[in-house]
């Protein structure tokens, strides 16, 4: 097999991250080497997301700009991975003709091949799904650092109507508890101090016995100074045990994504989403009872077919009485192949920017509201590094993800817990100041120092 010097650009979900952090560890024990410029490498590969119509026309645009490379350098490899290569592999391929290699989320590990094939002059393509892969072997190319994804499931059995993903990314598998449990370890013993657990619906993962609940307990044993994150949770699979066992581990972080897509119960059973917003509701007046200080993040659509102004404003009154730290808000993609997709798409655009907008104000009025709330009270931070704006400052986040600004000083380093008293607050970003470090031992009791 012939190597080269490989270079990928990264588009869409943290899924997609964590699996270029697998393609990178495949391609990497052939004897590839990583660039960091397109410029000075043999084979470009995007991994692409399919998720709205602008996602893929982002990456169109970019291949765009890559075939100026490819005229000069003809020998070149273009390659387009993940969910865009499983639903326009025959556009990819035979309309935009620059394209060398298209491989599906799946097909990574057999990359190399299809590389190789592209060196001879053909076409290589993967795109078969499969029922059991999960890339548990292999070995993800991760640079030294703080934080951490783990893909633990892949695929999605959930079917929403409007979502591409059940087609780009298969069925639901899991990896096995006792490998990741071990890639924990590994990324503990590197200095490793948060670790995100990955999967379309997370809370869906079984092995065995063993469910979601059974992972996040097994994941919290391993080093108690590591904080454990989740994402995403489908309000379907969100059971009492897995409250529990967040509120029983101190390093599971309090913070969960539960996406409630719309208000409206009408609109909810178009979309498939199998829970009425009364159950949404439920669960999250039981989670707050049985978490303490919990806060929640969301996605939201505008403008589903049919929505009228009446559902819109259930999502609005939802939000009101949720009142999630952050959401993730989006005006509705239809997309060719989905349910949704035959409905039509009958809200205006300028109804949709409308709606859309409403949803981001007041989302941000609440983060503000919250955020202010938090002034005067005590956070613990994990400290990343100095601020974006200024060496001056450290920047870090709470256990609920809030990024959060403090004044340097000597003795803070990256990946430190600091106790952190909040004095000023936007509706993004916490301010405050040091009171002093925080050190978890292994027997998981908190000791200031
Ligand atoms: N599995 C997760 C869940 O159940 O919510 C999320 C997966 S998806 C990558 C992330 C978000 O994209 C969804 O929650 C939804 O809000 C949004 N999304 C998916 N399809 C969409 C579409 N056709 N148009 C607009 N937004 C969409
Ligand atoms: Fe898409 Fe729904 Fe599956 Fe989430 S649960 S990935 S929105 S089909």
């Amino acid at each position: 097999m012939k190597n080269g010097s490989v270079y990928i650009e990264t588009y869409g979900c943290q899924m997609n991250f964590a699996d270029t952090e697998i393609v990178l560890g495949v391609l990497k024990k052939q004897g590839y080497t990583v660039v960091q410029n397109p410029e000075d490498a043999d084979i470009i590969l995007l991994n692409t997301c399919s998720i709205r119509d602008n996602a893929e026309q982002r990456i169109y645009g970019r291949l765009g700009n890559l075939k100026n490379l490819k005229t000069k350098k003809p020998e070149l490899v273009l390659g387009i991975l993940g969910c865009m290569a499983e639903r326009l592999r025959k556009d990819l391929i035979e309309e935009k003709k620059i394209v060398d290699v298209v491989v599906g989320p799946d097909e990574y590990r057999r990359l190399p091949e299809y590389i190789d094939v592209a060196f001879n002059g053909d076409k290589g393509i993967g795109v078969k799904l499969s029922r059991t892969e999960t890339y548990d072997d292999i070995e993800p190319h991760r640079e030294d650092g703080l934080s951490a994804w783990i893909s633990v499931m892949r695929g999605c059995d959930k079917f929403c109507t409007f979502c591409v993903v059940p087609f780009t990314r298969g069925r639901e598998r899991s990896r096995s508890l006792n490998s990741i449990v071990k890639e924990i370890d590994e990324l503990s013993s590197r200095g490793f101090k948060e670790v995100t657990l990955l999967g379309q619906n997370v809370n869906s993962y079984r092995d065995g016995e063993n469910d979601f609940a059974d992972l996040l307990a097994a994941a919290a044993k391993v080093d108690p100074s590591m904080r454990i994150r989740f994402t995403t949770s489908h309000p379907q699979d969100l059971s009492d045990k897995l409250l529990y066992t967040i509120a029983e581990h101190q390093s599971i972080c309090n913070y969960i994504h539960l996406p409630v897509q719309s208000g409206s119960n009408r609109i909810l059973e178009l979309m498939n989403r199998t829970y009425t917003i009364e159950h949404y509701l439920n669960l999250i007046e039981k989670a707050k009872k049985i978490i303490p200080g919990v806060s929640f993040s969301t996605d939201i659509i505008a403008g589903f077919p049919t929505e009228s102004w009446e559902d819109h404003f259930a999502t609005l009154e939802v939000m009101r009485q949720v009142r999630y730290d952050g959401a993730y808000m989006f005006k509705y993609s239809p997309r060719e192949g989905t349910k949704a997709y035959k409905m039509g798409d009958d809200v205006p655009e300028e109804v949709k920017t409308k709606r859309l907008q409403e949803i981001i104000d007041l989302q941000q009025q609440i983060s503000y509201e919250i955020n202010q709330n938090l002034i005067g009270k005590e956070e613990i931070v994990l400290i990343e590094g100095f601020s974006r704006k200024s060496d001056e400052f450290l920047s870090g986040r709470t256990d609920t993800n809030k990024v959060t600004i403090i004044p340097s000083q000597a003795d803070i380093k990256p990946g430190d817990y600091v106790r952190v008293k909040i004095n000023k607050a936007t509706s993004a970003t916490l301010f405050g100041e040091y009171i002093s470090h925080i050190i978890f031992e292994k027997s998981s009791v908190v000791l200031s120092a």
